[in-house]
């Protein structure tokens, strides 16, 4: 997959998709990740990219122009359609269901606003859809599309090795439950032991028991996730025991 972002800090892109599971898929060539700085299109010595919002109030304002030449340069160097998505505070939240339709995509732009954000007509003109990771604001959107550039990368095929598999983390399977609790050596600590169940080499009970601690979780902690109603009847059983 390739993803273009265009930021003013390529290089906090740069470092933050060169460690752990994003490195490696980006080493295996399934993520093709390129940096696009506003400021390397924008004219003038002092290379301006942001100036003072009309109407006045504190804070600078993202310039069109620059970002106009330079979503134009990261649209020519490959013709693979793509989507402009913009982080923002007041896009769509970010789930689980939306990664995975992001992660089927060939290409994606991400574009990071900084200040007060960007001029909205840039936004109306060039972008597609904005996606938020949060309630809360942020300094800059790098942060929003080093999140969507790690939670993509790794449903890519090939990028987790088996011991990482997705399929059981939380929000995943057909009810998007909670994952359930793990356990490593040792089995005895002073803060408590490993479940007996999960020593028993019973994978049958094994299994019964995650998924009884998945929906346990779930209901304890996310009530907003788990439809009852979508249950099946041993689900619904094993969460009443
Ligand atoms: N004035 C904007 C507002 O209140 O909607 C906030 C601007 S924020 C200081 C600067 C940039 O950070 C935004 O343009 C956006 O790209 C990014 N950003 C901030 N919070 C974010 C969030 N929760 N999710 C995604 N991006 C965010």
């Amino acid at each position: 997959m390739r993803i273009d972002v265009i930021t003013l800090f390529p290089e906090f892109m740069a470092q933050s998709a060169s460690l752990g599971v994003v490195g490696r898929a980006a080493e295996r060539g399934l993520l093709d990740l390129h940096g696009w700085n506003p400021r390397d299109y924008a004219e003038g010595n002092y290379r301006r990219v942001d100036d003072r919002p009309f109407g006045g109030g504190p804070g600078m304002v993202m310039l069109i122009e620059p970002l106009r030449a330079c979503l134009a340069a990261a649209k020519a160097a490959d013709p693979t359609p793509a989507p402009v998505i913009y982080l923002s505070p007041q896009g769509k939240p970010l789930t689980q269901a939306k990664v995975r339709e992001l992660a089927a995509l060939p290409r994606m732009i991400l574009l990071c606003g900084r200040y007060e954000g960007v001029d909205e007509r840039f936004l109306a003109a060039e972008v597609t859809e904005e996606i938020s990771i949060g309630d809360y604001v942020l300094s800059g959107g790098e942060l929003g599309a080093a999140v969507i550039v790690d939670a993509v990368t790794r449903l890519q095929e090939g990028a987790l090795n088996d011991a990482e598999s997705a399929a059981q983390d939380s929000f995943e399977g057909p009810q998007g439950l909670l994952d359930c609790p793990h356990y490593s050596q040792p089995a005895q600590h002073e803060w408590g032991d490993v479940p007996d169940v999960l020593r028993s080499g019973n994978h049958a009970a094994i299994a019964r028991w995650r998924r009884q601690q998945s929906l346990l979780r779930t209901w304890l902690r996310r009530p907003d996730l788990l439809d009852e109603s979508q249950l099946s009847k041993a689900d619904r059983k094993l969460l009443a025991e």
